[in-house]
């Protein structure tokens, strides 16, 4: 374990000379599966904000360097190319484990590879928590309610998933991922913790991953219309970022294993998304409504009381806050595309 301490208060040399014993927190090493993603990266940015040394295990699937490479060149950050089916050796205090495509488009492009990530990479990261004594948190996700007969989901619920359906590599990998984490825990004395996650968006996600929201910002942009799946009366509950990545480290911090639902509770159908994205972008985008795919959940909602009460955590963002908040991102991306392309 690392014996370093860090002080939270004066820096310039020229204070009392004491620090408060409640700034004084010892900086922790870290490492964080798939931290060049969308969610990843924004954690790895709040860890190193608040000292920590972090490690970022990515096999750049859907990462990109581009998402951590402002903190190239700080000794506090150390980028790692390696696929997490692979055994690794290293050395932490806390581990979270984000590696596994997100998106539907992502993970149904080779399932197999998507279970194994889900399985494999789960059961050596594990293993890892176990040999070294860290701390590891799963990020699982809404998608393990599947279907879900109760609304909203509360974590209590078993869910109703397909399990040789087209999502099943995902949502019952994570179910799967679920079961190990809590078996590592009761089996080995793994300190786990579980997070099941509602939609989230902001900047650095993917452009084109097929997500409702990033579809829905990039169209709008490139002036095309925005595709709506079915009869776009299904919903959903989007998170912003910030808040995801609070309720993690809050998690972290915390006693509790979880699992926690971490959401957003505003529930809008994709055409009260639709419509949003046209106030917040441009007003004259029109739809254009295309089939639905296999399986896609009916409506999703999430029952935050128990992170609110365990946690003390609870979402800030609202999505009219939030989206403006990726459209400057998105915007540039996409303008950096044309100029590449020679528009
Ligand atoms: P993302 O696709 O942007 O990030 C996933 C990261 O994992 C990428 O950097 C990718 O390259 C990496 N990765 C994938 N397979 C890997 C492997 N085998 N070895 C090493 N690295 C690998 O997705 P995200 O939105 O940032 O999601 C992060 C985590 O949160 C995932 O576990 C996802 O299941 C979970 N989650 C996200 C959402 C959401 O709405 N974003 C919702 C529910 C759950
Ligand atoms: N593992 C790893 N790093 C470690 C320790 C374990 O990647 O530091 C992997 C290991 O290769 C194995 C998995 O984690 O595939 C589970 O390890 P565990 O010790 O629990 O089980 P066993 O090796 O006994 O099957
Ligand atoms: N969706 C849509 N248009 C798109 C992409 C997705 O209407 O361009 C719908 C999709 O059918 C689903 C919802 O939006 O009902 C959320 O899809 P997403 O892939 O973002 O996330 P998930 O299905 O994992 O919740």
């Amino acid at each position: 374990m690392s014996d370093s301490y860090r002080s939270g208060g004066n820096t310039n040399g020229k204070g009392t000379g004491r620090v408060p014993a409640n700034i004084l927190r010892r900086r922790m090493r870290v490492v964080v599966t798939g931290g060049a993603g969308f969610v990843g990266s924004h954690l790895v940015d709040k860890l190193i904000a608040r000292g920590d040394d972090v490690i970022v295990i990515d096999n750049f699937f859907t990462g990109r360097r581009e998402n951590v490479m402002h903190h190239f060149g700080n000794p506090r950050f150390e980028l790692i190319r390696h696929d997490v089916v692979e055994p690794i050796l290293l050395e932490v205090d806390q581990i979270y484990h984000l590696a596994c495509p997100a998106s539907p488009v992502h993970y149904k492009y080779n399932p197999v590879k998507t279970i194994k990530t889900n399985v494999m990479g789960t059961l050596n990261m594990l293993g890892l928590a176990k040999r070294i004594n860290a701390k590891f948190l799963l990020t699982s996700t809404s998608e393990v309610y599947g279907d879900p007969l109760e609304h909203p989901q509360k974590e209590t619920y078993w869910g109703h998933v397909n399990p040789i359906g087209v999502r099943s590599c995902y949502d019952e990998g994570k179910r799967t991922a679920e079961t190990l984490s809590m078996d590592y825990h009761r089996g080995a004395g793994v300190e786990v913790r579980i997070a099941r996650i509602f939609n989230t968006y902001g900047p650095r996600m993917c452009l084109d991953d097929g997500r409702v929201v990033s579809n829905f910002v990039a169209q709008a942009i490139r002036k095309q219309p925005l595709t709506v799946y079915g009869d776009g009366k299904q919903t959903r509950s989007f998170q912003y970022v910030s808040d995801l990545v609070d309720g993690l480290v809050a998690l972290m911090e915390g006693e509790h294993i979880g699992p926690f639902n971490l959401g957003n509770p505003g529930e809008f159908t994709m055409l009260e998304l639709a419509q949003v994205v046209k106030e917040t972008i441009d007003s004259s985008a029109t739809i254009e409504f295309k089939p639905n795919t296999a399986d896609d959940p009916h409506k999703r909602k999430p029952d935050i009381s128990k992170a609110m009460e365990l946690l003390n955590w609870e979402p800030k963002v609202s999505l009219r806050e939030g989206l403006p908040r990726m459209v400057t991102d998105f915007r540039n991306r996409i303008l950096n595309e044309d100029e590449g392309k020679g528009k």
